[in-house]
C-alpha cells in the first residue's frame, strides 16, 4: 500500500495520550476562555513557560469581560517576558469585541470562530476542536511534523498543498470518533515530545509500527523545506540615562514594531560600530560605559543588543525623549530585552 493511502493509527495514539497527557490547567475544564488564552499564549512559547503566566492572566482576568475592562499598558506588563506582543493586543481585542457586541460565549464551528478579530485558521481550528470538541485539524509545526513523517509527504512545508492534504487524512477520522480533542492534543504533544525536530524518538514512539519512517535519520529529513536566506547580522546599542533615580525613555508610536511600548535612546545597524556611532551621536557624545550584551537569532536576522549607561544632570534633554521615575517605570511596558535587563538592574 502506498503510504500516503493508509489510515491514520489514531487508535494507538489515543490509547497513548490517555496514558502519558501532561495535567495542564486550560485542559481540566476545557473553558473556551481558558483554551484560547493558552492558545495565544502557547504560540512560539513553550508550555513550561507559559504556566506561570496562564496562572497570573486568569488570577487577574478571569473572564472576557474583565479582560475588555482592563488597560492596554496593564497587559502588556502582564505578558512581558512572553514576547510577540501582538498576541496580548490581539486577545484584549476579542475581548473588547465580544463585550462591546454583547457576545456571551465563542461559536463552536471553525469557520464562525474564523470572523472574530484574533483567530485565524489556525487558532479557530485549536479551540474548536480543544474547547468545544469539534472536528477541525489545527495544524502547527508539531503536528504538520508527526504526519508529514507519517505519511512521508514530500511537500515543502509548510504550504497550502500540504496543508489540505493532513486534512484530508485527519478530518474523517475526527468525524467519526468522539474524542476529537484528544486527538488534536495527541498530535501535538507527540510532536512536542517523541516527534522531536532534531532527535525523534522512534523506538518509543507510538506510531512506530505504522509510520512511514524507516529511520531516524530518514524522520530527520521531514517535513521537507524551502532553503531559507541567510540571517543578516543586525546591532541595537542603547543606553539607560539615569538622573537622580529617574531614566529618559519614551513611547514608540502606535504603528510598527512593538507599538506604544516605552524604549531608551537606542540605535540600530547592520555595521556594529555604526550602532554605537549613532547612540553617542544621539547623546551628544557622553561617555558611556557598557553594560551588557545579548544575541538571539530569528529567521531573519542575528540581533546583538548592546547595552550602555551614563548619568547626566536634570537639565540633560533629547527631544521626543522625558525622564520617569523608576517606580513609575518599573509598572510600564518596555520593549523586550530592555525590560528584562531592567527589571533586573531595579
Ligand atoms: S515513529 Fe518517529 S517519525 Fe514516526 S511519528 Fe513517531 S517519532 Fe515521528
Amino acid at each position: 500500500m502506498n503510504s500516503e493511502d493508509r489510515e491514520f493509527d489514531y487508535k494507538s495514539l489515543l490509547t497513548w495520550f490517555a496514558k502519558h497527557a501532561r495535567p495542564l490547567p486550560w485542559r481540566e475544564h476545557y473553558r473556551p476562555y481558558e483554551v484560547v488564552l493558552s492558545e495565544f499564549m502557547l504560540q512560539q512559547t513553550q508550555v513550561v513557560t507559559v504556566l506561570p503566566y496562564f496562572a497570573r492572566w486568569l488570577k487577574r482576568w478571569p473572564t472576557w469581560s474583565d479582560l475588555a475592562r482592563a488597560k492596554e499598558d496593564e497587559i502588556l506588563k502582564m505578558w512581558e517576558g512572553l514576547g510577540y506582543y501582538q498576541r496580548a493586543r490581539r486577545l484584549w481585542a476579542l475581548a473588547q469585541h465580544l463585550e462591546s457586541h454583547a457576545i456571551s460565549e465563542l461559536p463552536k464551528e471553525p469557520e464562525a470562530l474564523m470572523e472574530y478579530p484574533g483567530l485565524g485558521p489556525y487558532t479557530s481550528a485549536a479551540v474548536a476542536s480543544i474547547a468545544f470538541n469539534q472536528a477541525a485539524l489545527p495544524i502547527d509545526g508539531n503536528v504538520r511534523r508527526v504526519l508529514s513523517r507519517y505519511y512521508r509527504n514530500t511537500e515543502v512545508s509548510p504550504s497550502k498543498g500540504q496543508d489540505a492534504f493532513l486534512e484530508s487524512k485527519l478530518l474523517p477520522i475526527m468525524k467519526k470518533i468522539k474524542r476529537r480533542r484528544e486527538l488534536a492534543q495527541a498530535l501535538m504533544e507527540l510532536g512536542a515530545s517523541h516527534c522531536s525536530p532534531r532527535q525523534p524518538d522512534c523506538e518509543g514512539c507510538p506510531l512506530f509500527k505504522t509510520c512511514s519512517m524507516e529511520s531516524v535519520e530518514e524522520a530527520m529529513k521531514f517535513p521537507l523545506k524551502k532553503a531559507r536566506p541567510k540571517a543578516v547580522p543586525l546591532t541595537i546599542s542603547y543606553a539607560w540615562v539615569e538622573n537622580k533615580g529617574k531614566v529618559l525613555l519614551r513611547q514608540r508610536p502606535a504603528k510598527g514594531r512593538f507599538p506604544r511600548q516605552w524604549e531608551p535612546p537606542n540605535c540600530e545597524s547592520e555595521d556594529s560600530d555604526e550602532s554605537l556611532a549613532s547612540l553617542m551621536s544621539l547623546l551628544s557624545k557622553r561617555q558611556l560605559k557598557k553594560v551588557s550584551s545579548v544575541r538571539r537569532d530569528f529567521t531573519k536576522y542575528k540581533v546583538t543588543w548592546n547595552s550602555y549607561e551614563t548619568t547626566v544632570p536634570s537639565s540633560y534633554k533629547i527631544e521626543g525623549f522625558d525622564f520617569y521615575d523608576v517606580d513609575d517605570v518599573k509598572k510600564m511596558s518596555l520593549i523586550p530585552v530592555m525590560g528584562k535587563e531592567f527589571n533586573l538592574k531595579n
